[in-house]
């Protein structure tokens, strides 16, 4: 078995997820758990609605001549709602000394390619000018040279063309508009590997781009695809859509508690804490609870069985059940630990047990209540607390196999778990 970490939850992390869990399910020996510092998944992808206006925080979409983010939105059954950028009506502009400048027209990417709107925009002074059509002569790569295809940083690259104004006045915007950095922190062959390719096949890069255009026009009766596309949700669909098809938190990260929506402990986490807890108030009943918290403890039971096909109505009595024997230890400290206990779990059960609740399993709580129920009436300590852990180990059980289910394909409805580390389905040591 080979054991995978995945660090991070951005798209480049989930989509390595993606990837093993799709050789996961077709039978390849692996284990991975992906980790996320932060209280949220999808990394610099966020999207946000302020006043019915959808905003994105990071990107705002992809290359559509890229195949590979439109790919996975047609494997997420997401293709449908991919929409195309309105490119007539698009129009850049930069800010120079507190005035928007137009880009001018035939500028690819960083590259212009075009002479009269180019020489007749004010974005660039007469010196950049110059050297924007000396660079058309400029010389492809000696490939003798050794230290001719390492990388180098975009601004070193748009400097030894077109000189640093082009620089600041567009690979910085233009870049940071993209990738959120600057030129000079930028790695050419990580953002840009297309213009080191060209740069080695062409020198100029202005002529690779007219080269380039030339094979395009040719191209031209095929129909023209928009330049961006985008998801009409906003971006952040690209890593919701699998939340829940077996991926969920299994411990929180350094700032679940009380620090974001996303806060809470994990079902498997919550589960531990009520084995270790509840294990010891179940003894400590046994030893100090009177008549009446038994014939209490008793009715629940009957009460259960009466409701055995009312989720609703049985986890109201399942609740009071276990508070009813930190009732009867006589510690009110115990009875508050308990509801604390048992409010998480309503929390998380609401969203979850559409996938794990049973009919069987059911009935066979309502016989480890019984259980309990008669160790406590016993007055056995030991009794009470083993048949509680019996109780809390066999639900981790179910909801295991619950979760084996789900990663296999077999749940349809998808729990709204707000996963900020997944794991697949394997059981907790
Ligand atoms: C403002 C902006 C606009 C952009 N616009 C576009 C665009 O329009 N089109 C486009 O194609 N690209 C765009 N990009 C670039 C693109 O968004 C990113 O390249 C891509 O989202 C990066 O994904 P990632 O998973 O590699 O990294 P990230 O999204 O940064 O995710 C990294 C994750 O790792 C977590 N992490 C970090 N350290 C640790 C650790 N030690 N342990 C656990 N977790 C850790 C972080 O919390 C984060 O969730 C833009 C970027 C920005 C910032």
């Amino acid at each position: 078995m080979k054991r995978i970490a995945i660090i991070g939850g951005g798209i480049a992390g989930l989509s390595a997820a993606y990837e093993l869990e799709q050789h996961r399910e077709s039978g390849a020996e692996i284990e991975y758990v992906l980790y996320e510092a932060s209280s949220r998944i999808g990394g610099v992808l966020q999207t946000e609605r302020v006043e019915g206006c959808l905003i994105e925080a990071g990107p705002d979409s992809f290359l559509s001549e890229k195949p590979w983010a439109s790919d996975l939105c047609r494997e997420l059954g997401i293709a449908s709602e991919i929409i195309g950028s309105n490119d007539d009506a698009r129009k850049t502009y930069i800010l120079v000394n507190n005035r928007l400048i137009p880009m001018p027209d035939g500028l690819m990417f960083l590259v212009p390619t075009q002479i009269l709107p180019t020489v007749l925009s004010p974005l660039f002074s007469v010196s950049t000018k110059f050297r924007m059509a000396r660079e058309y002569f400029y010389p492809p790569h000696d490939v003798t040279n050794p230290t001719h295809g390492e990388d180098e940083t975009v601004a070193a690259l748009v400097e030894r063309h077109y000189g640093k104004e082009m620089v600041e006045r567009l690979a910085d915007p233009l870049l940071s508009g993209v990738y959120g950095g600057e030129a000079s922190q930028l790695s050419v062959r990580a953002v840009l590997p297309r213009f080191a390719d060209m740069e080695a096949k062409y020198g100029s890069l202005g002529r690779a781009m007219l080269a380039q255009k030339k094979v395009t026009t040719k191209n031209a009766g095929t129909p023209t695809r928009p330049i961006f596309s985008s998801l009409r949700d906003g971006m952040s669909r690209l890593v919701e859509v699998r939340v829940g098809t077996g991926i969920f938190v299994t411990a929180p990260g350094t700032h679940a508690h009380g620090n974001g929506a996303d806060a809470g402990p994990g079902p498997f986490e919550l589960l531990d804490a009520r084995k270790l807890i509840e294990g010891e108030i179940a003894a400590l009943a046994a030893k100090n609870g009177k008549a009446d918290d038994f014939d209490a403890l008793q009715r629940s039971v009957e009460s259960m069985e009466a409701h055995v096909d009312d989720f609703a109505t049985r986890e109201s009595v399942d609740r009071d059940f276990h508070l009813r024997i930190a009732q009867a230890t006589g510690n009110s400290s115990l009875e508050l630990v308990v509801q604390g206990l048992w409010n998480q779990r309503a929390e998380l059960w609401g969203r979850l047990q559409q996938h794990f609740h049973t009919a069987d399993l059911a009935s066979q709580t309502i016989r480890d209540n019984a259980a309990i129920t008669r160790a406590i009436a016993a007055r056995d300590p030991a009794a009470a607390r083993a048949a509680m852990h019996r109780h809390i180990t066999r639900v981790a059980r179910e909801f295991q196999r619950g979760v084996d289910v789900v990663a296999r394909g077999g749940a349809t409805k998808a729990p709204t778990s707000k996963s900020k580390a997944a794991r697949p389905a394997k059981p907790r040591p």
